[in-house]
């Protein structure tokens, strides 16, 4: 399974892109960030989209992206995936025809660009050739977590969550999780209410982990407290874990 960090911020800067990751380059993981870095070629490659929650930085690559394959005059393209609240959010609040154009029924009802696909957290689906699960996650609106079984290898992504006990009741044996920390520990009652990860809860999080990861991938920091969270990560010493950066490309 090879992963391609097209953005692993909690904000945007220059450098610091929202949410996407792309597996094997055909199945992307959160949507923040599509068309700011990958070519045409590369973005009609993407068959499906899972998404963990409607919070624009995860999402909002989708309708440009919809919008690009439409202009190409190609169709029927992309599986976007999520619970029914998710889908029922970019419904009524982003492709709704105000907002932008639903592309659900573009460029016709019968053969339209995106595809929604609703699924259930707790039962395991297939997506290609790999096989997901879902799994709410503790986080201001309804969210889940995904881990993604293929090629030999396990990836556990968490999407934005504060601390969460059902999360590693499913996580198995993991090849590498993908675990944000938005915050420093300074700011821990903002994590908390906010549902976000500090260094420190990360500790305590991952201490509840049945069997330790291959390899910890750090995302979703917040850019304008890179050097404090870091700092903070390294000083914890904790085994396996990497901060990731934009562009990085793992091989798992
Ligand atoms: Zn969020
Ligand atoms: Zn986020």
């Amino acid at each position: 399974m090879k992963l391609r960090v097209l953005g692993c911020s909690g904000a945007e800067f220059p450098g610091h892109h929202p949410s996407a990751f792309l597996i094997d380059g055909c199945l992307l993981l959160d949507g923040g960030t599509i068309g700011a870095v990958l070519d045409e070629e590369d973005q009609w490659l993407i068959k499906d989209i899972l998404i963990t929650h409607p919070h624009l930085d995860h999402i909002r690559g989708i309708p440009l992206l919809a919008d690009n394959i439409v202009i190409k005059g190609l169709s029927g393209q992309v599986n976007v995936i999520g619970t029914a609240e998710t889908l029922g959010a970019l419904s009524s609040h982003l492709m709704n025809g105000l907002i932008w154009p639903d592309f659900t029924k573009i460029p016709t009802p019968e053969n339209p660009v995106l595809r929604f696909r609703e699924i259930a957290p707790g039962s395991e689906f297939a997506v290609g050739d790999y096989r997901v699960t879902a799994c709410r996650v503790n986080h201001t609106v309804p969210a889940v977590a995904y881990r993604i079984e293929g090629g030999g290898s396990s990836l556990l992504y968490t999407g934005d969550t504060g601390p969460c006990a059902p999360l590693w009741e499913m996580a198995g044996h993991l090849s590498a999780l993908v675990i944000e920390v938005s915050f420093p520990n300074e700011l821990e009652e903002l994590a908390s209410m906010t549902g976000h990860l500090t260094p420190l809860l990360l500790q305590k999080e991952l201490k509840k982990l049945p069997a330790p990861p291959g390899r910890i991938l750090i995302t979703h920091l917040k850019p304008q407290y890179y050097d404090q969270i870091t700092a903070q990560l390294a000083a914890l010493g904790l085994a396996g874990v990497e901060v990731m950066r934009d562009g990085d490309v793992y091989e798992l």
